[in-house]
């Protein structure tokens, strides 16, 4: 294998494998976490043998296997080694019993190979489908050496991976040998890969970044990766240092959780860089982990169809832009209208890519394919536009734009300016369904560790950074934010997830302020009213808020404007406010009158409107 691979890369894995093997068999190529490794020899006998057995089963480039196995060396092994004979269709070990079923089908997989580490519940669902089960990994060594199996052809399948399937049935993404030989050069070279470098992969093998970026790329520039197991804080740091790593690649929740479990430590030996690719980047999160880490943060943008990367930012001494994915790095990338059109400069629109890397349609699924491929170009799905020097900015994904009453708003912006608080660790915003508006925005935060930060603190902040429509009338503080299998974040479907966490529980007004604005509340809302209750979780909007706020100015002598409401959106926050206005004096008085109306009931039983 040449140190510089070319902008074509090699035409299959096998190919790759057996180059790498060729050019200097007792290189290390693979490593553990714990520092020890495997040879490029050892690399390509064990993948070999694991193409022999399945070969031997009759099966053909062109079937398809799929594999299923925690994160490690055996896991890279089977996947490698079934990329050298079969469309290999790697799975998540997390699944359960429906999902497999769903996958094996879906894929009509022929075979499926696992490793010791490998669930029971995988062997047996397969054995229930009469698929042959094959045992990879470092138990094959022992057999011998294997004759080289004929292996597929640059247009052959090399993988077969799903989409998320967040919105709709998961479709099937076939990437080809030369799509990934062209995704693989593109990451050596904006990266500038030598075989100097040691990726650490801490990404899940059955994703894409993690099989492209962190395992193949790596091996593509003759260099090393480390196949590390699912990210385990703060063992990280160890094995950072364990494999001497000169880089690692991970999606922002991944350095959001380094960053937090750090501690002030730091690899011995100062990493070349550190990429992020996936999901949004926050411009804090960047700035934190450059200052932690003393390196340059490279921010990419990948995607499944595009077997991972179409944009990087490049290393220094050119110029990174925090907030931008960067210069296109693969694919070509224009910025489209609704109709196909290419947009100019600085306008928005959907991304679309056509190039080397892109896989060519999504398989059996005619429907998806008609609107996703326009005049050769694929429509990621993505909006954003290009700067005057060319660089990408990503404003949002079309599917999960908020629309709030017409608002259109990008939940990508209030995660940005909640990540610029210092206490936030952690922030992903979201469309919760409305009565009237249809969608209204919620936000869900991890705080950093022993901060006491209140959603009414972060809610005030925001208002000083965003249009008033954009703050989330909702923000849960949450100790965990619930992943995707990729460790991403899916906006999509959170609010469904969280649903029992924006419940509260019911506490009745505890003084006379409270009281009355939960009776002026329920003229407008009904319903039975907590002191907790958010007023746009109710069903409240604008229409409604100046409603209430009438009734309140109506009855108390303040002066009370709207936007107060949208800024304390429950009785309890809202009373605060109005008593910082109200002459404590006045508050004494209107008590006596009431009191002498109708003695208050006892604090915490009042659930009945008294006539204010
Ligand atoms: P996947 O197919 O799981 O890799 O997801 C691809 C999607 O992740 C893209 O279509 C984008 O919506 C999103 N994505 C990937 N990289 C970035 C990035 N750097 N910034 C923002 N979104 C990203």
């Amino acid at each position: 294998m040449p140190e510089s691979p070319t902008e074509a890369g090699p035409p299959s894995v096998a190919v790759l494998i057996e180059a790498l093997a060729a050019d200097a068999g007792d290189r290390t190529a693979l490593m553990r976490s714990d520092g020890s490794s495997l040879s490029r020899a050892e690399l390509a006998r064990r993948t070999r043998l694991l193409a022999q057995r399945l070969r031997a089963l009759a099966i053909a480039p062109t079937d398809r296997v799929a594999v299923l196995a925690p994160n490690g060396i055996d896991m890279a092994l089977a996947v490698l080694g079934t990329m050298r004979v079969a469309a290999c269709a790697p799975l998540n070990p997390q699944y359960g019993q429906a999902e497999l079923a769903f996958y094996l089908d879906d894929l009509a997989a022929r075979a499926l190979v696992v490793t010791g580490d490998s669930p029971a519940l995988a062997r047996e669902i397969a054995a229930q489908r009469g698929l042959p089960v094959i045992e990879a990994g470092e138990a094959l060594c022992a057999t011998g050496d294997a004759p080289l199996p004929p292996t597929p052809v640059s247009d052959d399948i090399a993988l077969v991976l799903h989409t998320s399937g967040t919105t709709s049935r998961p479709k099937q993404v076939p990437l080809s040998h030369a799509n990934l030989a062209a995704s693989m050069a593109h990451i050596v070279a904006a990266l500038q890969l030598g075989a100097d470098d040691c990726a650490l992969n801490a990404m899940p093998l059955f994703h894409i970044h993690g099989l492209v970026a962190g395992l193949l790329a790596p091996l593509a520039a003759g260099g090393r990766t480390v196949c590390a197991p699912a990210l385990r804080l703060p063992d990280f740091f160890d094995w950072l240092d364990a494999c001497g790593a000169t880089w690692y690649s991970a999606v922002p929740t991944m350095h959001q959780a380094v960053l937090t479990a750090a501690d002030g430590r730091r690899p011995r030996r100062p990493l070349r860089f550190v990429r992020s690719s996936s999901a949004a980047l926050a411009p804090a999160t960047l700035a934190a982990l450059e200052a932690h880490f003393g390196c340059p943060v490279i921010e990419a943008y990948g995607m499944t169809e595009a077997a991972h990367q179409m944009a990087s930012n490049p290393l220094p001494p050119a110029v990174r832009k925090p907030g931008s994915v960067g210069l296109p790095a693969g694919p070509e990338i224009a910025v489209i209208d609704a109709a196909g059109a290419p947009l100019a400069t600085g306008t928005r629109g959907e991304i679309a890519i056509r190039g080397a890397n892109v896989m060519r349609a999504y398989h059996a699924h005619p429907e998806a394919n008609r609107s996703a491929f326009t005049a050769g170009w694929f429509r990621t799905g993505d909006e954003g536009y290009v700067d005057a020097d060319g660089y990408l900015h990503i404003t949002g994904r079309l599917k999960e734009m908020i629309n709030r009453g017409g608002e259109k708003i990008t939940p990508r912006e209030i995660d940005e300016a909640l990540l610029a608080h210092p206490d936030v660790a952690q922030a992903v915003a979201f469309a919760v369904p409305h009565p009237t508006l249809g969608e209204d925005v919620a936000a869900a935060v991890v705080p950093r560790p022993g901060s006491t930060i209140g959603p009414e603190a972060l809610r005030a902040f925001l208002f000083d950074r965003l249009a008033d429509f954009k703050v989330p009338s909702e923000v849960l503080l949450l100790a965990e934010i619930p992943k995707g299998p990729t460790g991403k974040v899916q906006r999509i479907g959170l609010a469904d997830r969280l649903q029992a966490l924006r419940r509260h529980d019911f506490v009745a007004p505890r003084d006379v302020v409270e009281d009355i604005l939960v009776q002026c509340w329920q003229e407008v809302l009904g319903g039975d009213i907590g002191v907790h209750d958010n007023f746009f979780a109710l069903g409240g909007d604008s229409l409604k808020a100046t409603r209430v706020v009438a009734r309140i100015v109506s009855v108390l002598p303040v002066d009370l404007p709207t936007a107060l409401l949208f800024r304390h959106p429950t009785v309890a926050t809202l009373a605060d406010a109005v008593r910082q206005t109200l002459d404590p004096s006045v508050i004494a008085e209107i008590e006596r009158i009431l009191d002498e109306l109708a003695p208050l009931p006892a604090a915490g039983d009042e659930r009945d409107a008294r006539p204010v």
